[in-house]
């Protein structure tokens, strides 16, 4: 077998979906899978850690990123901006690392643009109710952050059917193990089965 290249897959939902505790619970199952670290230039939410979370940056830091051609997409998030270095997917990739990106639906739209067979996840919360209460219960933004979030859920929802999959984050162990099946069905595509098996195939299709 040889060392096939990791699948990139890239999760969008509006703030408050579940997100990031659904790709956080998947990679504590499993260690080929890893979620590249953004750089922001929003400030850190309590316990969250630079490098860790995001790579946290002034705005000059940002530009200078930009600058020098090292962002593989970035994008303006609610006054904020946001960007995947291409420094934090290219080595996972290539040591056959499954990647997930956690980004908008603007970010989104240029990856696929640089890699065809990217899979892309859409998240859905159960309802605007239920979505408002889990940012409230987050409890790490303002109120006032908390209702711009809402006020613009309902443009990054609008974008649902630029994606390969959907999941509806109601209960959470469901859409965990819808998320997990995503990944393993990609897995198994045939471009990625031909790559990895291809002394197998050589070997059945030899005369
Ligand atoms: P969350 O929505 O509560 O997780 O809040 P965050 O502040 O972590 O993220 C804000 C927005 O920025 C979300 O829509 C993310 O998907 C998006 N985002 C985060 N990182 C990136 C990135 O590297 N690139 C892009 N394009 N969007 C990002
Ligand atoms: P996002 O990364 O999309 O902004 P988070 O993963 O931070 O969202 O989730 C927002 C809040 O909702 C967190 O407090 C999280 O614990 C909670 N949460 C996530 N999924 C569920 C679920 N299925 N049921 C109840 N609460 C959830
Ligand atoms: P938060 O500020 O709550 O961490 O993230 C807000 C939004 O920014 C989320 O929807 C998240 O997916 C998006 N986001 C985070 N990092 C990036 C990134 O690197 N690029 C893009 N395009 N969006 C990002």
């Amino acid at each position: 077998m040889s060392q096939a290249r990791g699948n990139l897959f890239i999760l969008s939902a509006p703030s408050g979906a579940g997100k990031s505790s659904l790709i956080n619970a998947l990679l504590e199952r499993h260690s080929d899978m890893k979620v590249s670290v953004s750089h922001t230039t929003r400030s850190p939410r309590p316990g969250e850690e630079n490098g860790v979370h995001y790579h946290f940056v002034t705005q000059d830091e940002f530009k200078q990123v930009i600058a020098d051609d090292g962002f593989f997409e970035w994008a303006q998030v609610f006054d904020n901006y946001y960007g995947t270095s291409k420094q934090s997917i290219e080595t996972q990739l290539a040591n056959g690392i499954d990647v997930f990106l956690d980004i908008d639906w603007q970010g989104a739209r240029q990856v696929r643009e640089l890699v065809s067979d990217v899979r892309t996840i859409f998240i859905l919360p159960p309802s605007k109710q239920e979505l408002e209460a889990r940012l409230n219960s987050r409890g790490q933004d303002s109120a006032e952050v908390i209702a711009s979030r809402m006020a613009k859920a309902q443009s990054e929802t609008s974008h649902y059917n630029e994606y390969d999959y959907l999941i509806v984050n109601d209960d959470f162990d469901t859409a965990l193990y819808q998320l997990e099946t995503i990944v393993f069905a990609s897995r198994l595509a045939q471009t990625n089965q031909t790559h990895k098996h291809q002394q197998l195939l050589n070997d059945l299709l030899a005369d």
